[in-house]
């Protein structure tokens, strides 16, 4: 990188932050940058300074929302009453891709991981127990990922569920392989999953 101004340089630094990106990728998109207009080079800087400032989480189920609640949960025609309960914002896009659910979710936000420092109080785990004891949940799906820490985060959860006996629990069908992710699995192995869910 050496021999370039200073704020280039600056722009591949931060651009060699990004997953993904090495250091001569980062100065390929940084060169790409400088030639591109202003115009379309600051609607990039735009974009990210707008993300920042108006995605938060829905107060309801933690999905990424740009207000109060996320579009699922402001949905009328989604059914309050079943919740699936997954890791991460991009396991909820996976699930809904499949057009299979019409419940709502909840997510964690992690995966309970003692090794890794993530306990279940750094989970929205409290929050899911508020939402079910609030009323009117007759199901809660358990999609966490089929990996020991999904799995660690699943059991905990289902022993947290002994408060509401009416509740029934369900789990993903094992169609996922083991160890892999809700977010890489294709839309068919989903909808399946979702499909043939076992009760607890
Ligand atoms: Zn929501």
């Amino acid at each position: 990188m050496a021999g370039h101004t200073k704020s280039i340089e600056r722009l591949q630094t931060e651009l060699a932050k990004l997953p993904g990106i090495g250091a001569r990728s980062a100065e390929r998109l940084a060169f790409h940058l400088l030639k591109a207009g202003a115009e379309e080079a600051l609607a990039l800087a735009d974009a990210i300074r707008d993300v920042k400032a108006s995605v938060r989480p829905c107060s309801v189920c933690h999905n990424l929302a740009e207000g109060e609640l996320c579009d699922i949960c402001a949905d009328d025609r989604r059914d309050k009453g079943v919740i699936c309960v997954v890791e991460q914002p991009k396991d909820l896009l996976s699930l809904e891709a499949t057009g299979e659910f019409h419940g709502v979710f909840h997510v964690l936000m992690g995966q309970i991981a003692p090794l890794e420092g993530s306990e279940p109080e750094d989970l929205t785990i409290d929050e899911m127990i508020a939402r079910i004891r609030a009323g009117g949940v007759r199901e809660i799906i358990m999609a966490t990922n089929p990996t020991v820490a999904g799995d660690a985060t699943a059991l905990h959860i289902i022993d947290r569920m002994k408060e509401f006996p009416a509740v029934k629990i369900t789990r993903l069908a094992r169609g996922l392989p083991s160890g892999g992710s809700i977010e890489y699995s294709n839309v068919s192995i989903l909808s399946d999953a979702l499909k043939e869910r076992r009760e607890i």
